[in-house]
């Protein structure tokens, strides 16, 4: 549990998330001193302390109450509620706003020789992916009996290896399947940006200051509109 006085933050140190995330803080005129290379920063004018770490870390931080909020993406978030249900861990959080960023598609591409024909198509193949619990929770809405492999790097290669007959990605433009001799065939999650708070009851100074922050949140993603 989070025992400081000032509000944490679990940010991506870098990467796709990090940019808008940060700017979206300091939009909201919170002021920010980030130095390379170190874990936490601290807030100049505000009670809040910025935690710097991967993307996959957040969702934990946020469900086991290391962090008070953090920024995510939906398809990161999702995947890991799963894994920690299937797990019995804690999964709880609050979702408190969806946001206009870091928006990007969960879906299934298959070698341009692969003659699709839906997803039934997938029946007794292998399907590699970032994304296991997810994937494997379409298959199921789906009623199709394919496999979810494990990779977590290098997902579009993996049919040319022979490691998998199709894959389950992330797809913004489609230039990488493209590159990689795939294409799109299903969106199976649509995702974007999402600012959560971890579940429980927070001090009263810290729920009022997040309270303070979220209208101002508000009119940003609405002065972008
Ligand atoms: P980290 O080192 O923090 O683990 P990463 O390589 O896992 O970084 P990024 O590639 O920076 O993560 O992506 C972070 C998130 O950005 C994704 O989980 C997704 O929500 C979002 N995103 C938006 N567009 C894309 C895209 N085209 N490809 C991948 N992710 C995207
Ligand atoms: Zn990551």
């Amino acid at each position: 549990m989070s025992d400081s006085n000032r509000l944490r933050i679990a940010v991506q140190k870098s990467g796709r998330l990090s940019d808008d995330s940060i700017a979206l803080l300091k939009a909201i005129g919170i002021k920010l001193q980030i130095r390379d290379r170190l874990l936490i920063a601290h807030s100049t004018n505000q009670p809040i302390d910025l935690l710097l770490v991967r993307d996959d870390d957040i969702p934990g931080l946020v469900m086991d109450g290391v962090v008070d909020l953090g920024f995510i993406g939906e398809n990161e978030l999702e995947e890991k509620m799963l894994e920690r249900q299937a797990a019995g861990k804690q999964h709880e959080y609050i979702e408190l706003r969806r946001l206009d960023y870091g928006g990007c598609r969960l879906s299934i591409a298959v070698p341009n020789e692969f003659n699709y024909q839906g997803v039934q198509s997938l029946a007794g193949k292998k399907v590699a992916t970032t994304y296991p619990f997810l994937l494997e929770r379409f298959f199921k809405e789906q009623n199709v009996e394919a496999k979810a492999v494990m990779l977590t790097g290098s997902v579009e290669v993996a049919p040319r290896a022979g490691v998998a007959d199709a894959i389950c990605d992330l797809v913004s433009t489609g230039a990488t399947l493209e590159a990689n001799g795939l294409h799109e065939e299903d969106v199976i999650f649509r995702s974007k940006a999402v600012f959560i708070q971890r579940a429980g009851e927070l001090t009263e100074a810290k729920q009022s200051l997040i309270n303070k922050l979220l209208p101002r949140i508000d009119g940003v993603i609405q002065a972008k509109e």
